[in-house]
């Protein structure tokens, strides 16, 4: 027989197994997975065992509409009695062969049918890895649009401002011409990404003068940043207490007059949507928390016997009077109560109960690695350095910082 013809000497229709057939079915608003599956031509009852089975390793109160069930089948043999088996009449009676749900990007969850026909359960967690990697970049209109020019994802723009929030006042400080540069981790599983990981060197380049900071675990099992002298990121208060992400009125594009510090004015301004949330800018006790007169709805913590900050014309507080608070936290939003032009948040640092220039504040500084502790920060410094150099092929920048030590 030559390689074109084709054996016709065995009826092959005959004897083939009934064909496996997957279908995807995209759950929507309202389905349930009983009524996905009769949908489909499964058994009321069958249906029942296996969805009995998934109950074990997923909750099916947990289906959301976008999840997706891999659902495959057989033809039956027998054609099914609507008034049993809940399958419509004019559907093809299936029988299940197995389910498949992935229910998060790192977790599928699978039911089959074995052998005496029971249906058995599974969860299959992926093994996931970290995948290094840098940005970096030049800011043209704000930080914001840089990292997003550059591929940062927004989580991973947050932790960035976080850092940072401590020693740069992102609305008067960061202009045209700075930079930042990043090393930090992607989650994949099966080569895809499926979650941020942590920045672990991150850099910016403010009016020529450089921060960078290396993430790193201290002696008590906490995560934290230290620059290279292995003093922490950390201080008493933040110079930016907002979401730095949200500020509006950057350099070169400013609706209303943003002020900074003045005899006049006595605290600082950031332009950010109503809503935008305010952060307590150091651990501390709410003083006040209410209507003050042109400051709108405002609020003042005391941190220590030195220093207190106020906020000012929020559209919302969340805290009262007496509560304690912690550096970080969420204190209210951004508003335009009292006295004032458009949503702004007003800031102010008192020092000693005179209004000071939150700019110019020289503040306690946080903890400083020692002895071995800073031996051990050094160590992983030079790796993540060596990383950095090792992936980064867009600028010479930060690889000229390095060798400059
Ligand atoms: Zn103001």
């Amino acid at each position: 027989m030559g390689p074109n013809d084709i054996d016709l000497s065995e009826p092959a229709a005959v004897l083939a197994p009934p064909k496996e057939v997957t279908r995807v079915l995209a759950v929507g608003k309202g389905d349930t997975l009983m009524g996905m599956l009769t949908n489909a031509g499964i058994d009321r009852r069958i249906a029942h065992d296996a969805i009995a089975a998934l109950s074990t390793v997923f909750s099916p109160r947990k289906l959301r509409p976008g999840h997706e069930l891999y659902v495959t089948m057989m033809p039956e043999t027998e054609q099914a009695d609507p008034a049993q088996s809940g399958v419509a009449a004019g559907i093809e009676a299936m029988q299940l062969v197995s389910l498949r749900l992935p229910e998060t990007p790192i977790r599928d969850v699978q039911v089959s049918r074995l052998d005496d026909g029971a249906y058995e359960a599974e969860a299959l967690e992926k093994t996931t890895e970290m995948a290094p990697t840098v940005a970096s970049g030049h800011i043209q209109t704000s930080l914001y649009e840089a990292a997003l020019d550059a591929g940062v994802p927004a989580t991973v723009l947050n932790d960035l401002i976080q850092i940072f929030s401590f020693d740069i006042d992102f609305q008067r400080e960061v202009q045209k011409g700075d930079k930042f540069a990043l090393l930090y981790d992607l989650v994949t599983a099966d080569g895809a990404i499926v979650d941020t990981g942590a920045i672990q060197v991150a850099e910016m380049t403010v009016r020529g003068e450089l921060h960078r900071y290396y993430r790193f675990k201290d002696e008590h099992g906490f995560w934290d940043y230290f620059d290279e002298k292995g003093q922490s990121v950390r201080k008493a208060l933040l110079r930016t207490p907002i979401d730095g992400a949200r500020l509006t009125s950057g350099f070169g594009k400013r609706k209303h007059p943003i002020l900074g510090y003045t005899k006049m004015h006595r605290g600082v301004d950031f332009a950010a949507p109503t809503g935008t949330p305010i952060y307590a800018a150091g651990d501390g006790t709410v003083e006040v928390a209410g209507r003050n007169g042109g400051y709108g709805n405002y609020i003042r913590i005391r941190h220590n016997g030195t220093y207190k900050t106020a906020y000012a014309h929020l559209s919302r507080i969340k805290v009262k009077k007496g509560s304690h608070v912690r550096q970080g936290q969420v204190i209210g939003m951004v508003g335009t109560t009292g006295r004032s032009t458009g949503p702004h948040l007003h800031y102010e640092v008192h020092q000693n109960n005179k209004q000071t220039n939150p700019l110019s504040v020289k503040l306690p500084t946080g903890k400083k690695l020692t002895g071995n502790q800073l031996a051990a920060f050094k160590k992983r410094q030079a790796e993540l350095d060596s990383q950095y150099a090792k992936l980064d092929t867009s600028s010479s920048d930060v690889a000229t910082a390095a060798g400059e030590q």
